[in-house]
């Protein structure tokens, strides 16, 4: 059964990024401080955005005789200027390509690679990476740049470079062209394989602020409200919420170059912080750690978090410790933009990803693409107007993805109610199959979390030959104190045992220093099943 969404339907304007978010009719003002940096305190305003974006829109076609469709990517940890190399080169009719700044030469040069990037905005703190990275695709080094204040390897910094004294005209886009035209290339989280580089265009990124400001606007406001800036500006999450959903209502962003749970709590009671976006590891510090009672966080009224599941038992330990703050799940992936569903705010239900959002569809389907009744769990396939182009140089994986109606499949195992809300059980690839059984993992992880015995944790299936069967498997990370022992893993096992199924039960408990996650906060599973495989090989 095709469900549409609940919510009226929204009007995507025929205009690219650029004119929509500058011409909205939010009406900031121009001396508005949009991004703060957290750290140093510096700040950009609104005016200044506009001004500098089109300065370096400019610059790219004087200089670098830059074309329409041509690709600039972006190697840097967030700042708070990240916005003026990114809209403007949206501005000068280009698409961006953000890479994570922790990527080593090998893996940014297959991302140069597979975008074609004609220029590389690197930081001080990675230049030389990037240089690696650009001799090694034949990129010229004299189109590789400094982001940041200082020299670097003899370069002036891009601001010498970029700032010139033309501005830009804003082109207008066409409807067609607005649906047709890449604005970004940004990389999936590589948590089930290689990444893949997905085609967003201006219509994906225009619908998906209105989709997103249609479920959310009444409780987030240009005027009043604060957001606080984590989430990395690489991936879709942070890119679409903090710069184009900040920028569109006006909220000013107090922007995090690297995550640091005292600084995040110092900026929200200094800054009154009112919302922010995050993800389950951020979650699940502020409901853990000790070092969150010093702090007065409760200016802080909305936590959404998305980018991996987050259990009903962890939102329920962070509504004690926090209980001013609203927590609440958004669900969605780089293919859809990436909102598509968030919980109501109102009457949020814990374990939930809430709502579709407007002008979307789905359907949830068996193994065979079935459809199945509500309530009945399968995987989640979504339409809507922010479902990307496709994968860039890769037809055959988009054509896997995207069938002939327009549905694409999420990979992600769902259910609705009759309600309409929803909720994720897992990911297809990552369910565990015991003895025939169905075991989703991050069921297992939510309830772990709550043992007072574990700090973090991750679960997998393994392979056990003598039973013929994968066995569900608890990787931990024990909390301050508690010892490494049999004894603590019997009690752990138990613990989980006690609220499971038979057949859901941990089989074996690894004691684990660091839980490996990806930037964008999701639990690495596959890298535990490569070294549980490996072990097993020996
Ligand atoms: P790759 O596609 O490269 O393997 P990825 O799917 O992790 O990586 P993203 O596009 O960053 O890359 O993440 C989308 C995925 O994140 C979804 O398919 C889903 O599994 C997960 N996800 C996002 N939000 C939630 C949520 N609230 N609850 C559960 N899972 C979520
Ligand atoms: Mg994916």
């Amino acid at each position: 059964m095709v469900v549409q969404s609940l919510l009226p339907p929204i009007n995507i304007p025929e205009t690219g990024i650029l004119q929509f978010l500058f011409q909205n009719t939010h009406k900031t003002p121009e001396d508005r401080k949009l991004f703060i940096d957290a750290f140093t305190g510096e700040s950009l305003t609104y005016g200044q955005l506009k001004d500098n974006i089109l300065r370096f829109a400019a610059t790219l076609q004087d200089k670098f005789n830059f074309q329409k469709g041509d690709v600039v990517a972006i190697y840097s940890p967030n700042q708070m200027d990240y916005s003026i190399p990114l809209l403007g080169t949206v501005a000068a009719g280009g698409a961006v390509s953000p890479a994570n700044p922790a990527y080593t030469p090998t893996e940014l040069a297959y991302q140069l690679e597979m975008t074609n990037a004609k220029i590389l905005i690197a930081h001080e703190t990675n230049v030389e990476m990037a240089v690696k990275a650009a001799d090694m695709v034949g990129l010229s080094r004299s189109r590789v740049f400094v982001f940041g204040k200082n020299q670097a390897l003899g370069m002036p910094p891009w601001s010498h470079v970029f700032m010139g004294e033309r501005r830009a005209t804003l082109i207008s886009l066409t409807k067609e062209e607005a649906n047709e035209t890449i604005a970004y290339l940004c990389f999936s989280s590589g948590t089930t394989g290689k990444s893949k580089g997905v085609m967003t265009t201006h219509a994906n990124i225009t619908a998906n602020v209105l989709q997103f400001e249609g479920f959310e606007g009444a409780s987030i406001n240009g005027d009043k409200d604060r957001m606080l800036g984590v989430l990395p500006f690489f991936h879709i999450y942070g890119l679409s919420l903090l710069m184009h959903v900040a920028i569109y209502l006006g909220t000013p962003v107090y922007v995090m170059s690297k995550f640091d749970l005292g600084k995040f709590c110092e900026t929200v009671q200094k800054e009154k912080i009112t919302f922010s976006a995050l993800v389950p590891p951020i979650v699940l510090l502020l409901s853990k750690d000790q070092m969150v009672d010093n702090y007065d966080l409760s200016s802080l009224k909305l936590v959404i978090c998305g980018a991996a599941p987050l259990s009903a038992e962890l939102s329920q330990q962070t509504r004690k410790r926090l209980p001013a703050t609203i927590v609440k799940q958004a669900y969605g992936l780089t293919e859809t933009s990436p909102f598509a569903s968030i919980e109501r705010t109102d009457d949020v239900v814990d374990g939930s990803i809430g709502f579709l959002l407007s002008g979307m569809s789905i359907k949830i389907v068996d193994d065979d693409g079935v459809e199945l009744p509500i309530g009945q769990r399968g995987e989640l396939w979504l339409k809507g107007p922010n479902i990307m182009k496709g994968y860039i140089n890769n037809p055959e994986a988009t054509a896997e993805c995207i069938d002939k109606e327009g549905f694409f499949h999420s990979g992600d195992i769902a259910i609705q109610d009759q309600n309409g809300r929803l909720y994720i059980v897992d990911r297809k690839k990552e369910l565990i199959k015991y003895k025939g059984f169905q075991v989703p993992p991050a069921e297992l992880e939510g309830i772990l979390f709550t043992s007072p015995m574990v700090a973090d944790c991750a679960v997998i299936g393994v392979y056990d030959a003598s039973q013929a069967t994968e066995i569900p498997r608890g990787y931990v990370t024990l909390a301050a104190n508690v010892p490494a022992t049999e004894e603590t893993a019997e009690i752990i096992k138990k613990f989980v045992a006690d609220k499971v199924v038979y057949y859901k039960q941990l089989r074996s408990i690894v004691f684990i220093n660091e839980i490996p996650k990806s930037p964008s906060g999701k639990i690495l599973r596959r890298v535990l099943r490569d070294a549980a495989a490996e072990e097993q090989a020996l």
